[in-house]
């Protein structure tokens, strides 16, 4: 008899996400003429650089001729891309890596949810709140997440982002097994300093805690005080795995690649307290279940490294920047209280009266006409704040954020 993995059914219903789906469709039957404007966009809105099309037609025609033909790659990736990145993303922060830490991968979602093959299901969660939802629910499948009671899950240490710590919390006074950590974070942008990382590598050697580390929008990164790897504080390489994507900095959002960081110091206790290599065993849990991200796709990731593609990436960045900044500048005069858009291209906005953060999406939807995401859709610390992509596109941009500043006056 196949039975169930029954920690699937432990979700209380549909994902927050398809809620706003939801009542968007409802408007849009309801208001059928009304043009709306999709600021909550959780994707990128720039095509692939030219760098990376033309690397990849190259790789392409590799496919096609039978001396260039690439079959299974290795299942950590291709040498060229590990070398790369190593060069580029790391020594060049002073940070050190043997090609055989770096694991190529399809994305860090993925990836957030894979590493848990590795890791017991008792452990206890910290997460920050309002955060990335998929740290929680891939632990949820897993059943490391416990029982869903009064919208927290049991096992889950909710460790409250809020104004008055700047959205950045320090460590409990208390162990946390396994902590995901996101800067600059989705949603409210904050990011991390050096000495406030340290506090959370510190208290991780401690109390052997393992940190993800999720520096997928680390190429936002607009001060030179924030650190872009968790690998910048010494002793981190003992306690930490780094996650980053190309999705965000190359538009790679639909072609799938990002990597990982196993430090080779990285080790994790078995029961009985013997301390095992994660990076060993991450290898033989990839060559079990991976066979690679695709040579044409590698190929595409090799070239953001060129100077051109660099170039390419840097303008990119830019423009979303500048989206953020230019919807900061045109709500400004409304005295809102708005946090992000410094490090990363979302606005998290207090909402300027007593409603929720549901009510106010529906008045903005129907107000503004223009789409927001309730900040209680990642997480509920995220009550009483909406979130803004600036990812749309500038024209978009500045309509909404027009469009918001009339409304709201
Ligand atoms: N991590 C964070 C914090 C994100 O916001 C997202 C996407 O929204 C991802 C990871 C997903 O990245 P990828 O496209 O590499 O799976």
């Amino acid at each position: 008899m196949a039975l169930l993995n029954e920690y699937f059914l432990e979700f209380p219903g549909d994902s927050l996400f398809s809620d706003v789906a939801k009542k968007i469709n409802t408007f849009k039957v309801i208001r059928p003429n009304a043009e709306l404007i999709d600021m909550s966009i959780n994707d990128v809105t720039t095509p692939l650089p030219s760098s990376v099309v033309e690397a990849m037609h190259r790789a392409v025609d590799d496919m096609a001729d039978s001396t260039r033909f690439h079959g299974y790659g290795p299942e950590q990736g291709y040498e060229f891309l590990r070398d790369s990145i190593i060069k580029n993303d790391f020594n060049s922060r002073g940070i050190h890596l043997m090609p055989n830490e770096v694991f190529i991968n399809d994305g860090v979602k993925s990836e957030i949810g894979n590493i848990g093959d590795l890791l017991r299901s008792d452990n206890t969660i910290g997460v920050v709140d309002p955060i990335y939802p998929v740290y929680i629910e891939s632990n949820v499948i897993s059943g490391r997440a416990g029982m869903f009671y009064k919208g927290r899950w049991s096992n889950v240490c909710y460790l409250s982002c809020n104004e008055s710590n700047g959205f950045a919390p320090m460590p409990p006074e208390y162990p946390i097994d396994i902590v995901y950590l996101c800067s600059p974070d989705n949603p409210t942008g904050a990011a991390y300093s050096k000495g406030q990382l340290k506090k959370w590598v510190d208290y991780a050697i401690k109390n052997n805690t393992l940190i993800l580390f999720d520096a997928s929008y680390e190429a936002y990164i607009q001060s030179p005080d924030i650190p872009h790897s968790i690998y910048e504080i010494r002793g981190a390489k003992k306690v930490a795995i780094e996650l980053r994507s190309f999705s965000r900095t190359a538009g790679f959002t639909g072609l799938r690649c990002g990597y990982t960081i196993i430090p080779k110091e990285l080790t994790v206790q078995t029961l009985d307290g013997r301390r095992v290599q994660m990076n060993t065993l991450w290898s033989r849990r990839q060559s079990i279940r991976f066979n690679g991200v695709s040579y044409v796709t590698q190929c595409a990731a090799a070239a953001t490294y060129t100077e051109l593609g660099k170039k390419q990436l840097l303008q990119t960045i830019e423009y979303y920047m500048e989206n953020a900044h230019m919807m900061r500048r045109i709500l400004s005069p409304l005295n809102l209280r708005i946090y992000g858009g410094e490090h990363i291209p979302y606005l998290w906005i207090k909402i300027p009266t007593e409603m929720s953060s549901w009510e106010f999406f529906e008045s903005m939807l129907y107000g503004a006409k223009v789409i927001c995401t309730p900040g209680v859709v990642f997480g509920p610390g995220g009550e009483g704040f909406v979130r803004l992509s600036a990812f749309a596109k500038r024209e978009a941009c500045e309509k909404a954020a027009g469009r918001l500043r009339d409304w709201l006056e």
